[in-house]
C-alpha cells in the first residue's frame, strides 16, 4: 500500500530508523560510523497497532502516559489551530480550555522550572529582557513593572494555572521537552543530498511532525467520537473525525445530548414500548382464544 509522507507539505522531511527493506535512504555523518538507514515518516505510522507499538519502550512495555500525553498535545493543536479557520476562528478559547480540562492530568512540563539568576544585578537585568521582550512576544501579563518582582512571578509562573491558558507558552514547552534528541542532518535520497530532522524513535518524530505543522491549517487531529479517540490525518483542514462512520455516529451522539435529541428519544422508547405491549396483549389473547 502506498502511503502519503507526512512531510509532504512541510519543507524539511522527518526521518527515523529503518531496516534493509523499508529504508529510503542513508543519513551522512561526519564520524567514523558509517552512514545509517533511514526512511521518511508516514501516515502509517498512525495505523491501527502501529500507533501503539510506538509507545512501547525496548522491554515492550507500554507507555501509557507518554501516549496519553502524545493525544492530549494533538487535541490542543487541534484547538489552536482554530484561529486559522475562517469560520470557526471564534470557537479556539472555548475548545482550548475544553482540552486542558480534559487532558489535565496527562501533560506534565510545566511543574519543571529553570533556575533562575541569583546575582541581584543579572536578576535585575533577567526581570527587565522578561519585562520589555519575552512577556509581551508570549502575550503574557505578569501585572508588574517591577524587573525584580517581574523575575520573582517568572519564577513560580509554570506553576499558577494561569500559565496552562496561553497556548503559545505550553506547546512551546511541551513540544520542546521532546525535540532534545532530534538532529539536523543530510540525507541521501533519490540521487540528491537533503536537509532532514531525524529521530532516533518515532515518539520524537510524532513531535517533530506536530511542530513542523502548527502553522499549517491541516494536521493530525484525535477522533472525538468517544469509541475511538484515534490519532489520525486530516485530509482536509474542517475533518473532525477519522472516518465518515465516525462522522455520522458522533453527530448521533451529539444529538441525543441536546433536549430535542432527549425528547425524542423518549417517545421513540415509550413507542417502542406501547407498540411491544400490544404485541403481547394480542399474543395473550390469541393464547387466551385458543385454550378456551
Ligand atoms: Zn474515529
Amino acid at each position: 500500500m502506498r502511503t502519503k509522507t507526512v512531510t509532504a507539505a512541510s519543507a524539511i522531511p522527518v526521518l527515523i530508523p529503518a531496516t534493509v527493506a523499508d529504508q529510503e535512504g542513508v543519513v551522512v555523518t561526519d564520524t567514523l560510523l558509517p552512514p545509517f538507514l533511514v526512511r521518511g515518516l508516514k501516515t502509517d505510522v498512525l495505523d491501527h497497532g502501529r500507533f501503539s507499538q510506538s509507545f512501547r519502550n525496548a522491554e515492550g512495555r507500554e507507555l501509557v502516559a507518554e501516549k496519553e500525553e502524545f493525544v492530549a498535545v494533538v487535541e490542543l493543536i487541534e484547538a489552536y489551530k482554530l484561529r486559522m479557520h475562517p469560520s470557526r476562528r471564534g470557537e479556539w478559547k472555548r475548545a482550548w480550555k475544553e482540552a486542558l480540562r480534559k487532558y489535565e492530568g496527562s501533560i506534565f512540563t510545566y511543574k519543571e522550572t529553570k533556575l533562575l539568576p541569583e546575582d541581584e544585578k543579572k536578576r535585575r537585568e533577567f526581570g527587565r529582557q522578561l519585562i520589555e521582550i519575552v512577556v509581551p512576544a508570549c502575550g503574557l501579563d505578569l501585572g508588574t513593572k517591577s524587573p525584580e518582582r517581574a523575575a520573582d512571578l517568572w519564577d513560580g509562573y509554570f506553576l499558577l494555572r494561569s500559565a496552562k491558558s496561553n497556548p503559545q507558552l505550553l506547546l512551546g514547552r511541551i513540544i520542546s521537552k521532546h525535540l532534545h534528541q532530534v538532529r539536523v542532518v543530510l540525507w541521501f535520497s533519490q540521487g540528491r543530498l537533503q536537509p532532514a530532522l531525524y529521530c532516533g524513535n518515532e515518539r520524537d518524530a510524532f513531535y517533530v511532525r506536530t511542530m513542523l505543522s502548527l502553522n499549517e491549517r491541516k494536521g493530525w487531529a484525535v477522533c472525538p467520537y468517544s469509541r475511538c479517540g484515534k490519532v489520525f490525518e486530516q485530509s482536509r483542514p474542517d475533518q473532525e473525525c477519522c472516518s465518515t462512520r465516525h462522522t455520522n455516529a458522533h453527530r448521533i451522539a451529539v444529538w441525543r445530548t441536546t433536549s430535542r435529541g432527549r425528547r425524542a428519544m423518549k417517545n421513540d422508547s415509550e413507542r417502542r414500548k406501547r407498540k411491544s405491549d400490544r404485541a403481547r396483549n394480542t399474543k395473550n389473547r390469541q393464547r387466551g382464544n385458543k385454550s378456551q
